[in-house]
């Protein structure tokens, strides 16, 4: 059974490794040190290197990495990489370790952003367990998610080079995917998200339980991550940004922000907005990531600008 392991790097980074106890591939090497180190300590080969975009968090141990080891290295056909990577496209697949690995396309964060997933991966648990229940050596959940900077936990990537409408269509997709799929964020940012939502949503019962168990990981020196798909669809506000309730809660957090001087314009009202009848055209970029309805992008933007204003 393979394992997961997360290997910290630069400031809050996770680079994902899994390994069978002699070949490893590892996700998103932003630092070339950490990887090596870890692969002697553990006696493993380096077998192959995922990249999901081309951020130099996420890229910058890539060339050390093949100078030391000769590893192959696959990463998205649509982003500025280094000569030599083998571009994937979406439904494109790579077998490692046993599993098949598809690549979906998940524009947003950057252009040309993709996630790696396969549907029947069930690693054992990495050094760290990601709820309270699971014990080292057991089986995570199955399915295995390497989402790069699109999902955090309850949080999503900014918006550096796509538009909110396809940053949209990508959390679909990947919100779409099995519940117990397990989620591999790249960055530690857990608590941050959860400041943030627990300001939106302060009498969530599930979100307080959830910051709870995240402050007892980070103070035994544990990761939050990886999560699960299932619990990212019931907590994280950027995957239900089309539910009622939380349109108002965010109607009023904004407002509450302007009149606070911590950020610049309420968004238009959002929660009051009816949906377009089956005849209407949606918006030109909705049009382009998916059909989207214009309301729906209007408040995972509206949604997505109250969190980069929030202090
Ligand atoms: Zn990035």
């Amino acid at each position: 059974m393979p394992l997961l392991h997360p290997i910290p790097a630069l400031s809050d980074n996770y680079i994902w490794a899994l390994h069978d106890g002699r070949q490893a591939w590892v996700v998103d090497p932003g630092q070339a040190e950490p990887v090596l180190d870890w692969l002697a300590a553990e006696r493993l080969q380096l077998a192959g290197i995922l990249l999901t975009h081309h951020h130099g968090d996420h890229t910058g141990g890539v060339a050390a990495l093949r100078a030391a080891t000769a590893a192959p290295v696959w990463g998205p056909a649509h982003e500025p990489l280094p000569e030599g990577v083998q571009r994937v496209r979406d439904g494109d697949s790579l077998a490692l370790l046993g599993g098949r690995f598809e690549v979906i396309e998940v524009p947003g964060h950057t252009a040309g952003h993709i996630a790696w997933y396969c549907a029947g991966f069930a690693p054992a648990a990495p050094t760290t367990a990601p709820d309270p229940a699971s014990e080292r050596g057991q089986t995570l959940g199955e399915g295995l998610l390497f989402c790069g900077d699109t999902l955090f936990s309850i949080g999503c990537g900014r918006l550096f080079e796509g538009t909110a409408a396809q940053m949209l269509a990508s959390l679909d997709r990947l919100a779409a995917l099995p519940e117990p799929t397990l989620v591999c964020c790249t960055h530690e940012y857990t608590l941050s998200n959860l400041r943030f939502a627990r300001a939106l949503e302060p009498d969530h019962p599930g979100l307080a339980d959830y910051q709870r168990w995240c402050e007892q990981q980070r103070q035994a020196g544990r990761p939050t991550l990886p999560s699960r798909i299932g619990r990212e669809r019931a907590l994280n506000p950027f995957l239900r940004s089309r539910e009622p309730a939380l349109r108002q809660a965010l109607q009023q957090l904004a407002t509450a922000l302007v009149a606070a001087g911590a950020a610049a314009s309420t968004p238009a009202p959002v929660a009051s907005r009816i949906r377009p009848g089956p005849g209407a055209a949606p918006t030109a970029e909705g049009a382009a990531a998916a059909a989207l309805w214009p309301a729906d992008v209007h408040a995972f933007a509206a949604l997505r600008r109250c969190k980069d204003g929030f202090p």
